[in-house]
């Protein structure tokens, strides 16, 4: 078949392979001059089945609202909200209740599983080199964290998922650099976890891709799907079959088609600078559970990143969530580095600062498979785990296409 996909993140891009792989003709039509430049582009890195959970879970709405009165807030409302934004957070609510939390989780975490043994078989086969650590840990800051967590280690535990927790001694043997400055009650340790570069991945998977025949066409941006009696038009080429990989402009480009997508755009920063000393580095990734802030090593580089905004623009940068990040890293790897230069403006050196745009489903899975409409797919609504779903969902939908059973059900 003739497909095009429009949008090339991480999502894009895995699908355009599978589909490739399957002997399709593809078209990937991205806006930008490259793969992976909007929210693909410096997210945290971290691939963690164990750990993944919806957003929409019991207890989250008055944890939210005691977030609003505090400094270092992991998630922050910018006021005013829009009308998809509140009528969001009002599915948002309603998917919070248990009932439907069980399935969200449970099908979010077989994905999540499915999508890191997919990931793993790609980078064998394929033979892909890019900036990869193994171990993930989340760290707990006293009593109430590890409390916090008990729900997901019971998870754990139910599913046979490998994990210790640690006491702070043990927890500092895995990351060494750990500052000891800063009190660490315990950790959550998942052995077989990743942090990995999401873009260096997609840009080698896309060349695979180019070597099956794929085409990608770059400043390129689509608005209107044409539907026609055999299939779709886009700039006036036919095509077979179409699929929205878009991000957060998924739901645009399907709302003149009768398809609507509750999505919008949860905002989150990241600071990514060069390592300092890789002594005083992270040795893979960590999570403060308190903050919800992110520290991995990416390479040579160290990023960390977090913060969860509803509402305000891509555009402008919350120096206060900017700050938490600082916060954070400077509490647990304060040599780690290079950032204290006298370049920039804030005091800080030659550092990378991203903002991107979590492209957020009310309820946490996303959606992928048909549309409802003939001939119009979705890839779309990640949220905050698109590098970690990415390679099992673009796999389950090329499944579907081929009308084969999926590996799981999802
Ligand atoms: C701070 C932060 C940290 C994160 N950390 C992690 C993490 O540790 N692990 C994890 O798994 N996930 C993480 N995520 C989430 C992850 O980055 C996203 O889920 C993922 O990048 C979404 O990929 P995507 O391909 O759907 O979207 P995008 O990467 O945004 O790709 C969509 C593409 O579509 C293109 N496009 C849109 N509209 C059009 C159009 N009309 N015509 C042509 N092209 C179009 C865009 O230009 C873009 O390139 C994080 C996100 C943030 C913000």
């Amino acid at each position: 078949m003739k497909i095009a996909i429009i949008g090339a993140g991480i999502i894009g891009v895995t699908t355009a392979y599978e589909l490739a792989a399957d002997g399709h003709e593809v078209h990937v039509f991205e806006r930008r001059n490259s793969a992976c430049e909007e929210t693909s582009f410096a997210n945290a890195g971290v691939i963690s089945p164990g750990y993944v959970t919806p957003w929409a879970a019991p207890g989250m709405p008055s944890k939210v609202l005691k977030y609003l009165f505090q400094k270092h807030a992991p998630v922050r409302i910018q006021l005013p909200l829009k009308h998809g934004e509140l009528s969001w957070i009002s599915q948002w609510l309603k998917a919070c209740k248990p009932a439907i939390y069980e399935n969200t989780r449970s099908s979010l975490k077989s994905l999540a599983s499915y999508s890191a043994d997919r990931l793993q078989s790609l980078t064998k086969t394929l033979d892909l080199e890019y900036d990869k650590a193994q171990g993930y840990m989340v760290l707990l800051r006293g009593e109430q964290e590890l409390h916090r967590i008990q729900a997901n280690l019971k998870i754990l535990a139910d599913t046979g998922y490998e994990y210790k927790v640690l006491d702070a001694d043990a927890a500092r043997k895995i990351e060494p650099a750990l500052s000891a400055a800063t009190a660490l009650h315990s950790a959550l340790h998942l052995p077989n976890d990743t942090v990995a570069n999401c873009r260096q991945f997609a840009l080698l998977l896309r060349e695979k891709a180019q070597s099956l025949g794929a085409q990608f066409h770059f400043g390129s941006m689509q608005n209107h799907i044409e539907r026609g009696s055999q299939g779709v038009r886009l700039s006036g080429e036919s095509f077979d079959q179409v699929i929205i990989c878009a991000g957060v402009d998924s739901a645009a480009l399907l709302k003149p088609l009768g398809i609507h997508i509750p999505l919008i755009p949860v905002y989150g920063y990241s600071v990514s600078a060069s390592v300092r000393e890789p002594m005083d580095a992270p040795v893979s990734g960590v999570m403060d559970e308190r903050y919800k802030v992110a520290i991995s090593r990416i390479g040579n580089r160290v990023r960390v990143a977090g913060s969860a905004e509803i509402g305000g623009d891509p555009t402008r940068i919350n120096q206060a969530a900017i700050q938490t990040l600082y916060k954070v890293l400077d509490d647990w790897f304060p040599a780690a580095a290079d950032t204290k230069g006298q370049t920039a403006s804030n005091g800080r050196g030659q550092v990378q600062v991203w903002k991107g745009a979590r492209p957020m489903l009310p309820s946490g899975p996303p959606r992928v498979g048909a549309s409802g409409v003939q001939n119009v797919w979705l890839n779309l609504g990640h949220g905050s785990s698109g590098w970690a779903l990415a390679c099992g969902s673009a796999r389950l939908l090329a499944d579907q296409i081929a009308g084969r059973k999926t590996a799981i059900d999802f």
